[in-house]
């Protein structure tokens, strides 16, 4: 385990919101960042110390990021696993690339939960019309059909109702690579925040709520509103995963929660800090992203205890422009991620409101 001293230079792979509030927390801590990312004049690199803009394929750029950071993390998961792979044999990378491969292909990951013993929606790759057909002969339906990878908010998604829907559905994807699910009725959706030391400890917020809209993480509500056991069972899950994958940092177990059996079922993970975590900014003694700090630095983990209610809810589009009456709002807490140019569907911000817990 190597422990960095605050000082010390943290690499970030990508360049979105979530590098931002990363940054803002390895200030906090005392660290430095430098942020890696083809685009522009990024969110996270308005408040990092250095940044580079170069393609995340070009081994020569790559390399002079290596020399220039003790330590290199990202923000989100479609990196190609060759470049972390690349910067590996340079620079201390966390979390370590096999998760990549896991979680950048929905098949492999759904065979990765299940031989966890893990369940997950019922499911078929398949790579073509008749395969599909012959996989919904036993699936069912309604189904949801999806390309394996770069899928993320409802992109590459498509619903079957009946047998008539599926060459629609396979010309929208317009993929060879992809995934039946089974359609799942479920009550509600919630996720689990885990976090593992470089020591392997592993500690997780309490699991939150999600609502989405239009595809897209709408309100995220902690604690979500499950008995205790299931909330037992999906930090279980959540711990095992984590383990599994000999993680450092945060991960994010997102799960279906149904009335029927099996009562949780994962949809997915994300290796990294997550949109649903964000409440934990304001309402937990560490936040989700001072744990990824503390985890890739080799820090003691934080303390990820909460006994409130807290809401968060995205600001999308053209929500942003409720900016200044938020600001208004007793008691709000209001980030802006310095977008400038405001598009529909696009997370502009996020505000988080605490309460004290209803008796
Ligand atoms: P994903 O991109 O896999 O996270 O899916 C986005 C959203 O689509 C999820 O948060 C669910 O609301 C819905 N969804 C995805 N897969 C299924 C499924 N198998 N059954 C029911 N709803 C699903």
């Amino acid at each position: 385990m190597k422990t960095l001293a605050p000082g010390s230079t943290i690499g970030v792979l990508g360049g979105g919101q979530l590098g931002r509030m990363m940054a803002l927390s390895a200030s906090q801590l005392g660290f430095k960042t430098h942020i890696y990312c083809p685009e522009k004049n990024n969110p996270a690199e308005q408040v990092a110390q250095k940044v580079t803009h170069s393609d995340y394929t070009d081994e020569k750029s790559l390399a002079a990021f290596a020399d220039a950071v003790d330590v290199v993390t990202y923000e989100f998961e479609n990196i190609p696993v060759s470049s972390v792979e690349f910067l590996c044999a340079k620079v201390a990378v966390f979390p370590n690339s096999k998760v990549l491969q896991v979680s950048q292909d929905r098949l492999l990951e759904k065979h990765f939960l299940n031989d966890l013993g893990i369940a997950t929606a019922p499911f078929r790759g398949v790579s073509s019309i008749e395969d599909t057909i012959s996989a919904l002969n036993d699936l069912s339906y309604p189904a949801v059909l999806k390309t394996r990878r770069f899928g993320y908010d409802g992109k590459g998604q498509s619903i079957v109702n009946a047998k008539n829907d599926i060459k629609t559905a396979w010309q929208t994807l317009n993929n060879d690579q992809i995934i039946v699910e089974a359609f799942i009725n479920f009550d509600i959706e919630i996720s689990v925040i885990a976090v593992r030391g470089q020591g392997g400890e592993v500690k997780c917020f309490v699991p939150v709520e999600n609502k989405h809209k239009n595809h897209i993480l709408d309100v995220s509500t902690a604690p979500a509103r499950i008995g205790n056991e299931i909330k037992e069972a999906a930090i279980k899950q959540a711990s095992k995963i984590i383990g599994e994958l000999e993680y450092v940092g945060v991960l994010t177990v997102e799960f279906f929660v149904s009335k029927d059996k099996p009562t949780l079922r994962v949809n997915e993970i994300a290796p990294r800090v997550h949109n649903s975590g964000h409440w934990t900014i304001e309402a937990c003694p560490s936040s989700q992203f001072e744990q990824h700090i503390r985890a890739i630095c080799g820090l003691p983990l934080g303390d990820t205890g909460f006994s409130g209610e807290a809401q968060m809810t995205n600001l999308i589009g053209d929500d942003i422009l409720q900016y200044e009456m938020l600001l208004n709002e007793k008691g709000a807490r209001v980030h802006h991620y310095g977008k400038k140019e405001i598009r529909a569907g696009r997370k502009m911000g996020h505000v988080t409101r605490l309460s004290q817990k209803k008796s």
